[in-house]
């Protein structure tokens, strides 16, 4: 096997169980590597520590699989680590029943590069690196095996993808192809756009939080901004909002929420209003017109893709916060997210904390949020963190 020799003192992340090798701590390769070429990774000392795929055009220059020594990366590798991410996922006795499931979580699960989400019976899968590429059939064929699906589409279209020099793929490889699938989640009825939705479709990684919406809602002005879908707007609606006002820049997105809603002729489609309007925007016209809000969603895209847009994103999420707080009524409720990996739970609630400064308001937490458990951290890997949120209690 071709190997990689690490610069002294370099070792030092993959005894800690990190998975990541940047391209500063590599001294030498031996032999000519290809893109997603497993290699053994050696120490300065030349003591063999892991196997890791090798990605030439990325500055993770390579991704651990695995750090024993005896277990060979081949097809029956990626079998066991694919049914050992779904045991893991069943053995959470919440997210058995789910329709809408994350099943592969990448690094956290042991599959660097690997983004799996099932939607009742199709599963949509996302490779994200040179090495997740490379062992594309093996990684399709234990999760037809294993997630016993009747179809899988590969979405294999993130923007990461460029950082490892590969091409968009996009394809069935499994199964009828279909271009939408209906799931319920928390008694409401949602339509996933496989094809043209961000990300898998949806953000799954928001589940356990669409459930506190609704939980906080009961006679409720709600406003939710950044709404794509629709996903906190109908559960907003089903717990009971006085009324929901639903903001997006985004045509078709707003359209799919409205779907959305058709979807569930229970729910008090008439409290609903959407607006396709810039959240930045649209706040300052809130404010100025006097409007008021008991609970506030501030559900951003990711506003620092990396650490370089950290003071830019900073002041972009403190500026709806600030507004978030000029707008809710006493006793209101903001709840409020960043998606963005390089914003620590420390800097986020700095930001929040300033924000409410400047508004002149008092707020409290009353709960600390994240991911679903579907979407789990390993420890090893705390860039896994990468959704945070606080729900605040305003004075
Ligand atoms: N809260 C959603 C996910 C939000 S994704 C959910 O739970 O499903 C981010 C959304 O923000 C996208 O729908 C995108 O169209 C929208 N968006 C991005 N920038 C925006 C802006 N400046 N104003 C309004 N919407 C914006």
């Amino acid at each position: 096997m071709k190997e990689l020799t690490l610069k002294p003192g370099k070792e030092r992340s993959l005894l800690l169980r990190h998975p990541w090798l940047y391209d500063t701590s590599i001294a030498e390769t031996k032999g000519r590597l290809r893109a997603g070429e497993t290699v053994v990774v050696r120490s300065a000392r030349g003591e063999a520590l892991a196997y890791a795929a090798y990605s030439p055009a990325s500055k993770i220059r390579a991704r651990v699989w695995t750090f024993d020594l005896h277990e060979p990366v081949d097809h029956a590798f990626f079998k066991r680590r694919v049914a050992a991410a779904l045991q893991r996922r069943f053995r959470l006795p919440e997210l058995s029943s789910q329709q809408g499931l994350r099943l592969i979580h990448g690094e956290s699960d042991g599959l660097p590069g690997v983004i799996a989400d099932r939607y009742d019976d199709t599963v949509v899968l996302q490779l994200n690196s040179a090495g997740a590429e490379k062992w594309r059939e093996a990684i399709v064929a234990a999760l037809i095996k294993e997630s016993g699906c009747r179809r899988l589409y590969e979405k294999s279209d993130a923007e990461t993808r460029a950082l490892e020099g590969l091409e968009p793929v996009i394809a069935w490889r499994h199964g009828v192809a279909c271009d939408e699938i209906v799931i319920e989640e928390h008694g409401v009825k949602l339509a996933i756009d496989i094809i043209g939705g961000h990300k898998t479709g949806f953000y799954l990684d928001q589940r356990e939080n669409r459930r506190l919406v609704a939980e906080f809602s009961a006679d409720r002005r709600v406003l939710n901004c950044f709404c794509y879908t629709g996903g906190f707007s109908l559960q907003a609606l089903r717990g009971g909002a006085r009324s929901v006002l639903s903001v997006d820049s985004s045509q078709p997105a707003l359209a799919r929420a409205q779907a959305n809603g058709e979807l569930n002729p229970g729910l008090p489609l008439e409290r609903a209003q959407w607006r396709c309007a810039n959240v930045f925007e649209e706040l300052r016209r809130l404010v100025q017109a006097g409007a008021s809000f008991d609970f506030i969603i501030l559900d951003p895209p990711k506003f620092a893709p990396s650490a370089a847009h950290l003071s830019r994103a900073l002041r972009a999420y403190r500026d709806i916060n600030l507004l978030a707080f000029r707008l809710l009524a006493q006793g209101g409720f903001l709840m409020t997210f960043s998606c963005s990996g390089a914003v620590s739970v420390e800097a986020f609630q700095r930001m929040v904390a300033a924000a409410a400064l400047e508004s002149g308001r008092e707020a409290r937490i009353v709960r600390r949020l994240g991911a679903a458990a579907d979407h789990p951290v390993a420890l090893s890997f705390p860039e896994g963190e990468y959704l945070k949120g606080l729900l605040l209690e305003v004075a």
